[in-house]
């Protein structure tokens, strides 16, 4: 049998030293199964991505009815396919009616490129305003509104025009200017550290956007599509943005991203330059459809309560010498450890006892759990159990 883990080693450009390095035979609903015959939790859902869990029948069945019509058959905008459209429909469906239009790209940060650049070009404005500990993706623009130096100095210099406040700090809001182009922001931020917006200051960053003309984008890559107990976080909080960037969870399992808003603000994107963001795959129609299906399946289901009931028992059973908070909101969770190496060895604990724990990128003690909302209460409690069993012992 041909050794595909050297190929891996050999030729797979790598993003770490240590890759986790699982190979993978197959994955189905929350577990991933290795070709040396182990199998896994995902209790991370591919970073906050198969929210019904790994190939969810009515994702595949879209998918295999799409393959027998088309694949790619034109760049984004031009013909008009099904999949695109009866997507685009649904979900603005269940979106206020100002955001009414959809871009459709290929991944989260292009989703920001897009947002980022609809804001310069319908306001002429071009000045951002984003936050530290923010995570927008490690494309240059996305980069130039993430929050944290690390990440940014061995690529500077980035985007000159971003100032960068601290997240629910309601004293700096002033520097929200008429020069503003756009706040961009996650209303609860992921890679900082699962940390929620408080409601008053989440408002009064629409106010002042408000007064200022400046536009509000929010950067729901993580925490759309019920991660949180709602279809989208924004409807937790009842401030609507002007652009709502999706990616992640949205196409069950396939590579997809949208930047949404509307129609009107759309307009600045039809002219000078022709097409203005051109997108070769963006709104795959393979990908489309297996959105619609996820979309339609999570519609459908209970998922909202779900993800509470998720936060309900990591809440009551995540207790105990070590652990000294976990926060989040549903199924978007952070189970705040003592220090960075008892974090390390829990991690490490359940990744041999087969449960696959998320990390955040800004923090070393934090353990991020967000499971497929397909998950039976047994077997999270099982995975709970697992986690508490390795703080104990290395506790
Ligand atoms: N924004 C947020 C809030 C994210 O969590 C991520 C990915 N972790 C991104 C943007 C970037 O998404 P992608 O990896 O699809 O480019």
């Amino acid at each position: 049998m041909a050794d595909y883990s050297s190929s891996f080693y050999d030729h797979i450009a790598q993003t770490s030293d240590a890759p986790m390095g699982l190979e993978i035979e197959k994955a189905d609903g929350c577990h991933i199964y290795t070709t040396d015959g182990r199998s896994f939790v995902d209790l991370i859902s591919g970073i906050a991505v198969s929210s019904l869990g790994h190939r969810h029948p009515a994702v595949i069945a879209a998918i295999k009815q799409q393959l027998d019509n088309h694949l790619h058959v034109m760049v984004y905008g031009e013909f008009i396919q099904k999949p695109q459209s009866a997507f685009a429909q649904l979900l603005c469906d269940q979106l206020p009616d100002q955001l009414d239009r959809v871009y459709f790209v290929n991944s989260g940060t292009e989703a920001n490129e897009g947002a980022l650049k609809l804001a310069k070009k319908s306001t002429g404005r071009s000045k951002f305003v984003a936050f530290n500990n923010s995570y927008h993706g490690d494309t240059h623009g996305s980069l130039s509104v993430t929050g944290r130096d690390v990440y940014r100095d061995p690529y500077l210099p980035l985007l000159p025009d971003v100032t960068f406040l601290d997240f629910n700090d309601p004293n700096q809001l002033d520097q929200i200017d008429e020069d503003t182009a756009a706040v961009i922001m996650e209303p609860i931020q992921g890679e900082g550290g699962i940390i929620p917006a408080n409601p008053d200051w989440l408002n009064a960053v629409r106010n002042r956007c408000d007064e200022t003309g400046a536009l509000l984008i929010f950067d729901e890559i993580q925490t759309g599509f019920f991660r949180t107990g709602s279809l989208f976080a924004f409807q937790h909080y009842g401030v609507v943005p002007d652009i709502l960037c999706l990616a992640k969870a949205m196409g069950g399992g396939m590579p997809m991203g949208a930047f949404v808003s509307s129609s009107d603000r759309f307009e600045a994107f039809k002219h000078d330059p022709p097409l203005n963001h051109v997108t070769t795959f963006g709104g795959h129609p393979v990908s489309c459809a297996a959105a619609h299906a996820n979309l339609k399946t999570l519609l459908n289901g209970d998922f909202a309560q779900k993800a509470f009931k998720i936060a309900e028992m990591a809440c009551h059973m995540l207790r105990g010498e070590g652990i000294t908070e976990v926060r989040g909101r549903g199924a978007m969770l952070g189970l705040q450890l003592r220090d960075a190496d008892l974090t390390q060895h829990v991690v490490e604990y359940c990744f041999e006892k087969g449960l696959i724990l998320g990390w955040t990128l800004h923090s070393n003690s934090l353990i991020r759990i967000a499971p497929p909302l397909i998950i039976g209460d047994q077997l999270l409690e099982e995975c709970f159990q697992t986690i508490l069993d390795g703080v104990k012992k290395h506790g």
